[in-house]
């Protein structure tokens, strides 16, 4: 319905059909859209746009709606733009030739480099006017930018950027600069430095995107042949939408898809398929096994040993039937004196991880039965002790080199643990039950000691048996167990979902709060006595999915060795910069800032006795009533996880989650008289 409000006033007049979508257009929409926080307003004024995208120039779909995510291309493509807040201020300054001191001024006062842009832009006189930036030209030059690399790859970017900001702003529509009464307005100078930084700042979530999409096109669908929709359509298309895109996340394929059969039909031109990776599913944490029997009661489930190495998802198309595979042809790799087809590595948020582990390629097809021709495996690859036959801890795995590393050179050796099968000989089996998959897993690949294994489990609902299984796990190296439905409807498989139809049980946190978290480094505090040279504490944030910001949860200073300060160091003094970013939600008393700030790009393991409410952080703020975030008592430093990004670190959802819990539990203690 919202979107049918909000597409009265066309944003943007002057875009006639088949004209490419003006960047000033797009820049207009994100404008509205951040004056306002209502989900339903801002879905509207994205729907509305894109069906005016569809109406007047479909081809630039998919350019736009990567534009509004803020994404050049599906994540397994690994394009990234690598630009820091240096270059940027480098670029802002040389575009509009301002000395890079005052830009720094202005960015020291603003605190928001897009602001900062645009008002750089406001103050230029131009000589002459050059083409306005368009949609599809901006998105272009974004991923040329991104693809350039090696030597003076840097000057080659700052001039790069330089390009898109001198077109930038030169329509009328792009005027309004305003930075303290209408936060800059329409700047697409703005918009193109928020891009760049990687936050546009909007609160526009990818899932917003896809049920403004989703609206679009069938609004769009409807109104040619004379009809609104109901609502029951609009929710249907959003739910068809969002499945097809759990399954199969690549607007390159879908959009495409979209524009030439709808939205209805997707699921049958839409599968899950070899070459486009899949975001895993999750699991819930769990506090005690009874916790386990309490959630799964009266159902079969299976208790799996929970390795503790790296996600993988191993995709495979054998030579005879690559051609039913096109997406397959593209993005996994052919390396015929590796292995016979097409294969590929993936990480748990699409990164592929081929030239990781050359030798796990190299090895595939002695694990393939002749019978197996395609399929997606989920699994885990772990550190591997050939010589005593057993499984090492998760920092050894994390030594080994992330790029172009020779099989000869290997010094850490895995071994895979598959867990599950979600496309096996042609077809999709995220429907069926786990029990089935598991089956054609077993019936798929061949064993190999130290190199390929299938995860170990016991099905069992005996309290006694499951605390064998947790003990058994751990001897074995692992972190505990993972307990998943088997039968029921409830058991098939959830991309991109922390189910509760998975729990996991961890050994260490049977007596905390639930689970470690994963929290991401936000800035650092000079040590103190052997300290003073290095960073001594830290100031860590946990995501909130929501305002896409990062927010303040704790100060840490306990877990770390001199060794790893030192490493510290070094690696967070290459990310330092001018002060918070304006997507970091933080204490604003003086005494509570950190000494420097920094890129969220470092993720963190960290233990915690416990949460606790606090002024002084951000952590789930809203959703604790304004006043205090949650923080953690006694926080100590556990592991780095290279293998996360910061948008994968510990919700603030899951903060306040594991905190509520934590005080029904105590609440519980009290009523029986147990300690307070
Ligand atoms: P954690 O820090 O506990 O690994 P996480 O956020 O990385 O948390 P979780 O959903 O909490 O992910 O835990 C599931 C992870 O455990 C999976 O991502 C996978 O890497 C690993 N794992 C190990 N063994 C299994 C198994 N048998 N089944 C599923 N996942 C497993």
């Amino acid at each position: 319905q919202a979107t049918i409000e909000a597409s009265g006033k066309d944003p943007y007049p002057d875009w006639k059909a088949g004209d490419p979508v003006p960047y000033a257009a797009l820049c207009t929409t994100f404008s509205l859209i951040e004056l306002t926080t209502k989900r339903l307003q801002i879905i509207a004024y994205c729907s509305s746009f894109l069906q005016q995208v569809l109406r007047l120039t479909p081809r630039d779909l998919l350019p736009t709606v990567q534009l509004m995510l803020n994404k050049l291309a599906a994540d397994y493509a690994g394009i990234e733009l690598g630009i820091g807040e240096s270059l940027i201020m480098k670029a802002i300054g040389e575009s509009s030739g301002r000395s890079l001191s005052v830009i720094k001024a202005d960015h020291h006062k603003i605190g928001d480099l897009g602001l900062v842009a645009a008002k750089s832009k406001s103050k230029q006189a131009q000589m002459f006017k050059p083409k306005p930036l368009t949609v599809h030209g901006v998105h272009q030059g974004l991923l040329e930018i991104a693809k350039m690399e090696g030597h003076g790859s840097q000057d080659q970017k700052v001039r790069a950027i330089n390009r898109l900001m001198a077109s930038a702003d030169v329509s009328s529509a792009s005027k309004t600069v305003d930075i303290t009464k209408d936060k800059g307005g329409p700047s697409e100078a703005k918009f193109l430095v928020r891009f760049l930084e990687g936050k546009l700042r909007l609160g526009l979530a990818e899932k917003t995107v896809i049920v403004a999409l989703a609206q679009a096109v069938v609004t769009y669908e409807a109104a040619k042949k004379g009809k609104i929709p109901s609502t029951d359509q609009l929710a249907n298309g959003e739910a068809v939408l969002k499945q097809v895109y759990s399954e199969l996340p690549s607007y390159e394929v879908i959009i495409p898809a979209m524009l030439e059969h709808g939205v209805f039909n997707l699921h049958e031109t839409c599968k899950l398929q070899p070459g486009v990776p899949l975001k895993p599913m999750l699991a819930k944490p769990t506090k005690s096994i009874t916790e386990v029997l309490d959630r799964f009661e009266g159902k079969d489930f299976t208790c799996e040993y929970k390795y503790d190495g790296e996600r993988a998802q191993i995709h495979y198309v054998a030579p005879d039937v690559k051609s039913e595979f096109p997406a397959a042809e593209n993005t996994l790799a052919k390396d015929p004196k590796r292995f016979n087809g097409l294969a590929a590595i993936f990480s748990r948020n699409s990164e592929d991880l081929s030239k990781k582990y050359p030798d796990i390629l190299e090895k595939l097809n002695t694990w393939i039965k002749p019978s197996t021709k395609s399929f997606v495996l989920d699994c885990e690859t772990v550190a591997w002790d050939p010589q005593n036959k057993k499984v090492l801890p998760f920092q050894q795995l994390m030594t080994r080199k992330r790029k172009d590393v020779k099989t000869s050179e290997v010094t850490v050796k895995v071994c895979v643990f598959a867990f599950d099968l979600l496309f096996y000989n042609g077809e999709p089996l995220v429907k069926k039950s786990f029990r089935e998959r598991r089956e054609l897993l077993h019936n798929a690949f061949t064993l190999a000691e130290g190199e390929f294994s299938f995860a170990q489990y016991g099905d069992t609902r005996d309290v006694e048996e499951i605390q064998h299984l947790l003990d058994e796990s751990v001897k074995a190296s692992c972190e505990g167990l993972m307990v998943k439905m088997l039968d029921t409807e409830d058991s098939g498989y959830e991309p991109s979902k922390r189910s509760r139809n998975w729990l996991k049980v961890k050994k260490d946190y049977l007596a905390g709060v639930g689970d470690s978290l994963d929290l991401v480094v936000l800035g650092a505090y000079y040590g103190k006595g052997k300290r003073t040279s290095w960073y001594g504490a830290f100031l860590l944030g946990a995501y909130n999915e929501d305002t896409q910001t990062f927010e303040t949860v704790c100060n840490i200073g306990t877990g770390f060795s001199e060794a790893i300060l030192e490493e510290f160091y070094k690696d967070l003094s290459e990310i330092v910069i001018d002060g918070a970013k304006p997507f970091y939600s933080h204490s604003t008393v003086k005494n509570d800032q950190p000494d420097v700030w920094f890129e969220a790009r470092h993720v963190w393991e960290v233990k915690t006795a416990g949460l606790t409410l606090s002024p002084r952080y951000r952590a789930a703020i809203d959703e604790m009533g304004g006043k205090n975030g949650i923080s953690l008592r006694f926080p100590r430093f556990i592991q780095k996880r290279d293998d996360k990004k910061p948008e994968e670190a510990t919700t603030t959802k899951a903060i306040a989650e594991m905190y509520r819990k934590q005080e029904v539990v105590a609440q519980e203690t009290r009523g029986k008289g147990g300690v307070d």
